[in-house]
């Protein structure tokens, strides 16, 4: 299976909940950057996970994992499993790497043990794990509410290239939202446009509106946030902004020419040297 990654093309901060979490909305689209996860059936009980890159857990500290053994306890799954993960998403990266693994595996397991679990309650048994995973088990363009969770389909977002380019160093989600000052905002994205922008299918107008308060803490932190967007912006983005809580950032390009430009410029120029060209993923589940 391919476990896509997501941008956020608007994110806003609505209020802090007593639970500690905020309130947000946050226009999501599932864009091709991708983890391979393959699933097989053993003979021995339990549950395997394997993943190549070295430093990231195979046990229970993998959502992968924790995906598999809530399947397993919850359907009452005899047979063993064995998940092997090709980690290609950058890690921690704000693009829902950890959250579109679960849910590849939510689905996964799903189709191969035969279950007929209808996906609104595949989508229920994820949000346990992650306020993100009900959205990467539906995929495409959608409004997400409450902390993440409470989802509304969009028509699809017109295809474009997405060049993504993540700095050398990780953010910590908790830290980000700790760090963020709500009533000192002194700007919110109007997703009102952004997503008339996607219904009228204008990403002229998507791409101007692409907001994130985020940026507030994470772009003021690192510098190289706002390098790597006027990069793209001069490489002929329409519109280029940090995604989640940083530090990926992703600036879309109408053709390709141009992503490959941009691309290379960051590579060669920049101090974010993991850069992808990927594109619009509109294919729901
Ligand atoms: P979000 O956009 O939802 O904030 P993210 O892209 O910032 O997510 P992830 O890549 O999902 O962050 O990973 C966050 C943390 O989860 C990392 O510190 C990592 O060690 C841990 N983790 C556990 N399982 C996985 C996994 N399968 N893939 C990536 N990270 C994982």
């Amino acid at each position: 299976m391919k476990a896509r990654a997501k941008i956020n093309l608007a994110l806003d901060v609505i209020g802090k909940r007593n639970d500690g979490y905020h309130n947000v909305r946050m226009v999501m689209q599932t864009v091709n950057l991708y983890d391979y996860i393959t699933i097989r059936k053993t003979r021995s009980p339990g549950i395997i996970l394997k993943t190549d890159l070295k430093w990231l857990p195979e046990d229970e500290r993998n959502i992968a994992y924790r995906a598999a053994k809530l399947m397993v306890e919850r359907y009452n799954i005899k047979e063993g499993i064995l998940i092997d993960l090709k980690k290609r998403i950058p890690v921690a990266a704000g693009l829902a790497g950890g959250s579109s693994d679960a849910a590849a595996v939510f689905v996964g397991l799903n189709k191969l043990f035969g279950l007929k679990i209808p996906k609104k309650e595949l989508m229920n048994l994820g949000y346990k794990l992650g306020a993100d995973i009900p959205y990467c088990i539906l995929r495409g363009t959608a409004l997400a509410e409450g902390i993440g969770e409470k989802l509304t389909k969009l028509p699809p977002m017109p295809f474009c290239y997405v060049v993504i380019a993540k700095p050398n160093f990780s953010v910590s989600t908790a830290h980000v939202y700790q760090n963020l000052s709500l009533d000192n905002l002194s700007y919110h994205p109007d997703i009102e446009a952004v997503i008339k922008g996607i219904k009228t299918g204008d990403l002229d107008i998507i791409a101007k509106n692409l907001g994130n308060v985020l940026e507030s803490v994470t772009a003021k932190e690192y510098p190289i946030i706002n390098d790597i967007k006027k990069t793209m912006i001069e490489y002929g983005a329409l519109g280029a902004l940090m995604s989640g809580s940083g530090p990926s950032v992703f600036g879309l390009y109408r053709n390709k020419k141009e992503a490959q430009a941009a691309s290379t410029e960051l590579k060669l120029h920049s101090e974010a040297k993991d850069v992808f060209i990927a594109t619009i993923f509109n294919r729901e589940r």
